[in-house]
């Protein structure tokens, strides 16, 4: 189809409208690579994965560290097709996963406009045509996330998800139950305390979690901590997701057999790209566990497209979708995606159907 001649890694910082607070960071800027990928004629793809050291152990100098690496051993190959993209890119280092989404993603991107093609063709077709848009509440007082849930939910977003996890057990109950107040049933509410519970802390939250209203509870505990993952899935009265803990498909299938998970987060830089997020997808689908396909916190327009294309293509979905280019002041790409009365679509046009502005890319470079 065509070869690579060049795949440059490109460092950039972009600042949030507000801060994300959630157990173990709070998120001011998008401190994320870009990948620039050019083939043999001088078409452009691009790629993304935002720095999550507390997700995959990847920071921003390690990815772009990584990629130069990749690029080295890429300069010249040739692809073939879509499917071959895991068997080029994967011997190329070991792990680092958010190095390689965000290679996967350039070369995707490419294909796609090779082909004419938009990424959810190429992946295998719409499922739907839109999906539903979950939204954090994540940092202010109680009165200030409630305001801000119901702003959201008049503004037609259909599913919050509350950051718990840092303000002790009481404090996320009565948050939780606030919100649920304020917004009505027929909202999805999750609450992710992204690992920011011990198991005492966990127990304690689960054993009220039902009364709060929320639906479902995000990685109560450390990821490794399976055994009380599932503990909390038999003592809580709502489902429990996991998404720090699903790293792999391996550590999917281990959740469900061990009952330490009904569901869970789906991300291109835990898994190492789109095409094995889709792989993911069609495995919980069959294992009848539900998924939330999540951007990091928060990634621009390029990355943001990457997950639009995902969400109307995964087979499953009752968890809805995170797309987060909406937390940033500004984007590097013309039109970044956005939610639009509570729903994502992804963009038309070959490839991501994005186009990257060469001024704001300079602004925000590192
Ligand atoms: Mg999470």
């Amino acid at each position: 189809m065509f070869r690579i001649r060049s795949i440059t890694a490109i460092p950039i910082s972009v600042p949030l409208t507000k801060p994300v607070k959630m157990a173990g960071a709070t998120v001011t800027s998008a401190d994320n690579v870009l990948v620039r990928v050019e083939d043999d004629t001088g078409a452009v793809g691009w790629g993304e994965s935002a720095s999550a050291p507390m997700m995959n152990g990847e920071t921003q100098a390690g990815m772009a560290a990584a990629i130069r690496h990749m690029a080295e051993r890429l300069h010249s190959a040739e692809v073939t097709d879509v499917a071959a993209l895991p068997y080029l890119i994967g011997p190329t280092i070991h792990f680092n996963p958010g190095a390689k989404a965000a290679v996967e993603i350039a070369l995707l991107d490419l294909v796609g406009q090779r082909t004419g093609q938009p990424l959810y063709d190429l992946l295998g077709g719409r499922q739907r045509q839109r999906a539903a848009a979950l939204v954090f509440i994540a940092g202010g007082t109680l009165e200030e996330e409630v305001a801000e849930a119901r702003r959201l939910v008049d503004e037609g977003i259909i599913a919050l998800k509350v950051k718990i996890g840092i303000q002790g057990v009481e404090t996320d109950l009565a948050r939780c139950a606030a919100i649920r107040a304020a917004v009505g049933a027929g909202i999805r509410i999750s609450a992710d305390a992204n690992m920011g519970y011990g198991r005492e802390a966990a127990l304690a939250f689960c054993a009220r979690a039902a009364e709060t209203g929320i639906d479902f509870l995000e990685q109560p505990v450390a990821e490794e901590d399976l055994a009380t993952m599932a503990e909390c899935a038999r003592a809580c009265g709502v489902p429990i997701a996991a998404d720090e803990g699903l790293q792999s498909i391996d550590l999917i299938r281990r959740h469900h057999e061990m009952g330490a998970a009904a569901g869970g987060s789906l991300k291109t830089i835990k898994l190492g790209g789109m095409l094995a997020v889709i792989e993911a997808g069609r495995l919980m689908q069959r294992l009848g566990m539900h998924v939330n396909l999540a951007g990091k916190t928060a990634e621009t327009g390029i990355a943001s497209a990457a997950i639009a294309h995902l969400a109307v293509v995964l087979p499953e979905l009752a968890w809805d979708t995170s797309m987060t280019a909406p937390y940033l002041a500004a984007d590097v790409v013309t039109e970044p995606p956005k939610v639009r009365e509570g729903y994502i679509t992804p963009p038309e046009g070959p490839g991501l159907g994005i186009r990257v502005d060469g001024a704001q890319l300079a602004r925000f470079m590192v």
